[in-house]
């Protein structure tokens, strides 16, 4: 399997990226953020639970992500080559349990590509993404803050997790789209080849 978690703050161009790379690759996409917001729009229970922690821009507990993620793997691995995650792991705890579920079905991450975008970009780019999307806690200047707080002090570890398993790539994301995604399959085409049995 090819697992790829994308990497970085809100802003980075996780999501844009993943819809491109999804189907070049044959991978399920997982944004923990679509999931939500789809759950909250149907008014689930998981839906009611996490609507104020994504309003306000706080992190929703591991334990409701890490069982939406696995829902999500068990419903998918038999038929997929692989899974994109985006948006997940936030936190430590949760790259963790990732880690520990894809060894449960034999496999393991692939790589971890990392978005990296000036901080005065990204603002730019959450407010316009607010206005099309019509995304509340893009609207809401305390929110981003508090994204960007959390981005800081729960998501960086998560580098440092991923670069001691030396899965970490840093990947310019200022450039245009186009490019970027020019720059990610490069990477991901390699690690197929490097990888693939001779
Ligand atoms: P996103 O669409 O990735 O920007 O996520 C939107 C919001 O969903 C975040 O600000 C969090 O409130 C919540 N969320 C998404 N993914 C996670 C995650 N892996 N862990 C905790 N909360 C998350």
């Amino acid at each position: 399997m090819l697992n790829i978690v994308l990497f970085g703050p809100p802003g980075a161009g996780k999501g844009t990226q993943s819809k491109k790379l999804r189907s070049d690759y044959g991978l399920v996409h997982i944004s923990t953020g679509e999931l939500f917001r789809k759950h909250i729009i149907e008014g689930t229970s998981i839906g009611i639970q996490v609507q104020e922690y994504i309003a306000e821009g706080m992190l929703v507990p591991d334990e409701i992500t890490l069982l939406m993620i696995e829902e999500q793997i068990l419903a998918y691995y038999k038929d997929c080559k692989g899974f994109l995650f985006d948006g997940f792991p936030r936190t430590v705890a949760q790259a963790q349990a990732l880690d520990r579920k894809l060894e449960e079905y034999n496999s393991s991450l692939s790589l971890v590509l990392s978005l990296d975008v000036p901080r005065e970009e990204l603002h730019r780019r959450i407010k316009k993404r607010g206005l099309e999307e019509n995304r509340i806690d893009d609207q809401d200047e305390s929110s981003v803050l508090t994204r960007f707080d959390l981005y800081n002090s729960e998501t960086l570890p998560v580098k440092t997790y991923y670069e001691n398993q030396g899965k970490f790539i840093k990947i310019s994301g200022i450039d245009h789209i186009d490019l970027v995604l020019e720059k990610i399959k490069e990477i991901v085409d390699r690690f197929i080849i490097e990888n693939s049995p001779r």
